[in-house]
């Protein structure tokens, strides 16, 4: 390596990408440092992924004691601290972000913590201390930031899920609004805590994009839970009166809340970063756009995880990260493949899908065998709850090829991640079913499915 340059390596952001990219770039003998103006570790560590799916065990609590009384438990009386949550949350994400920052230190990468800014294709300004280094590579792996609606009067009011985890109290009443993987998490959260909480998405169905099943599934559970789930809804303006938020919905009508969370969408965090005079390119939607080396149009400055936008997931990021550092420091060049991704909505009940929804089965391959079971779980014949266990293969007619794995049910996300191994492999129909099930158990109807779905007669 040659160390004309300050660093061999500059990474800006110590998220999930440009931590992996940075510890793989110095296990090949690269001097690196890396930037990080919040905190190391993250969205997915400090305001993501953990923090959230800690919430999601909170809230899911209160299911539970009513459940345990169907199976002979007298459960005394409960109450429920949001201090002590916050309190003990906030222990385990320092506790992971000190060991990301000794793994970064171990690794024997620099942390330098400040925001930094491209001056020119090889030189940063980091600007908590004003001064400027130079890199033979850089990689741009500074995340997505919420986005909000600027148009709406007293957007000011409302909060998105940062601000989510530091809620000083917890409201009686609160608003999300979206329809995407953080509004139905956090609807849940809330609703789980004892928030009557309010779900608004514009649209017809939440969960755009995924398999229409899971879509019409998870809203009727949401429902049934009691959630306030309102579609083709969007608010016009909200005004704050003391502590209250009065917002107007677009039919009309007035809603009093403690909150309002917005949870539509993350944008690319590009902003300020110094792109425009390098004139590195971006994609339509503002993300850096690279090729699938994770390489930008200037040919040494490189970008990765949901800056790129290519699938905003952090084992993507952290994908891309390692691709990036094995492409570039170990001459072993990898492009990730992001065809085929599992994924999980920790929503209530969970959602756990790998490969192609029906609809987009359908338009790639034609004709398409569709095998799918709705049951209630052994758990549930004790408990009188009557929530449904939902479970689905999209198989390709010709080859029998399973294209898409789509379940909702308790953990659907842990299933997931296994069925997601065989799905990657290309396994058949046939070799599905050679599979012994595991019994009694809820996923071993995926290997014991029999009978293609037909639709109903008009
Ligand atoms: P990030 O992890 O966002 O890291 C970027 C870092 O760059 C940040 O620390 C930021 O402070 C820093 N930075 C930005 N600009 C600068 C600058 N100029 N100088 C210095 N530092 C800078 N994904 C999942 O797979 N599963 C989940 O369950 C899940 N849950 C989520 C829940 C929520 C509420 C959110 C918001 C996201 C969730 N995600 C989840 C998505 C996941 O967090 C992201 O895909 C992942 O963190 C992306 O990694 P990254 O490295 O691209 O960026
Ligand atoms: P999404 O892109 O998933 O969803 C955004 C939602 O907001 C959509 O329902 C969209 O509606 C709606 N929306 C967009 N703009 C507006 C607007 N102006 N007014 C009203 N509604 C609007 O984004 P999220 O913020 O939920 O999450 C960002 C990404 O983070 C996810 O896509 C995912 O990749 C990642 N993530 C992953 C998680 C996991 O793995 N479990 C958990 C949380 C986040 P429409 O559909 O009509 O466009």
């Amino acid at each position: 390596m040659t160390h004309a340059y300050d660093y061999d390596l500059f990474v800006i952001g110590a998220g999930s990408g440009g931590v992996r990219a940075s510890r793989i770039a110095a296990s090949h003998g690269a001097k690196v440092g890396v930037a990080e103006e919040y905190r190391v570790g993250g969205t997915c560590v400090i305001r993501g992924c953990v923090p959230k799916k800690l919430f999601v065990y909170a809230s899911s609590f209160g299911e539970e004691f009513e459940d345990a009384e169907g199976f002979g438990w007298t459960v005394g009386e409960r109450s429920f601290s949001w201090e002590k949550l916050i309190a003990n949350k906030d222990k385990e994400i320092d506790r992971l972000n000190g060991i990301y920052i000794r793994n970064l230190q171990n690794s024997g990468v620099e942390i330098i913590q400040s925001r930094a800014v491209l001056k020119d294709a090889h030189t940063l300004h980091l600007v908590a201390e004003d001064r400027y280094v130079t890199a033979d590579k850089i990689l741009i792996a500074t995340g997505g930031t919420p986005y909000l609606p600027a148009d709406v009067p007293g957007i000011e009011h409302a909060i998105s899920s940062n601000e989510a985890f530091h809620l000083p109290s917890l409201p009686k009443r609160g608003i999300v609004v979206g329809g995407g993987y953080i509004a139905v998490e956090f609807a849940g959260i809330f609703h789980g805590l004892g928030v009557e909480t309010i779900l608004l998405y514009r649209g017809e169905k939440i969960l755009r994009g995924f398999d229409e099943d899971l879509r019409d599934g998870l809203s009727e559970e949401l429902l049934r839970k009691g959630l306030d789930l309102r579609v083709r809804s969007d608010i016009v303006s909200i005004e704050k009166q003391g502590e209250t938020l009065i917002v107007t919905l677009t039919d009309g009508s007035k809603i009093e809340t403690g909150f309002v969370m917005y949870a539509t969408g993350r944008a690319p965090n590009v902003e300020g970063l110094g792109l425009e005079a390098l004139g590195i390119a971006l994609t339509d939607n503002g993300a850096i756009a690279v090729d699938p080396y994770s390489q930008t149009n200037v040919p040494n400055v490189y970008a990765v995880g949901d800056v790129t936008d290519r699938a905003a997931l952090t084992p993507i990021a952290i994908r891309e990260g390692q691709a990036f550092a094995e492409t570039v420091f170990n001459n072993n060049p990898i492009a990730v493949d992001h065809s085929i991704i599992a994924t999980a909505v920790f929503s209530q009940p969970e959602l756990g899908t790998v490969g192609l929804p029906e609809h987009e089965a359908r338009s790639k391959y034609g004709e398409v065998d569709i095998y799918k079971t709705s049951f209630r779980a052994m758990k549930h014949t004790m408990t009188g709850r009557q929530e449904k266990t939902f479970m689905k293969l999209v198989v390709d007619a010709k080859s029998q090829r399973v294209l898409g794995v789509h379940l909702m049910g308790p953990s659907s996300g842990e299933i997931i991640q296994a069925v997601g191994i065989a799905v990657t492999m290309g396994a058949t129909k046939t070799q599905f079913d050679q599979t012994v099930a595991v019994h009694p158990t809820a996923s071993e109807e995926l290997v014991t499915l029999k009978q293609k779905w037909v639709p109903p007669a008009s």
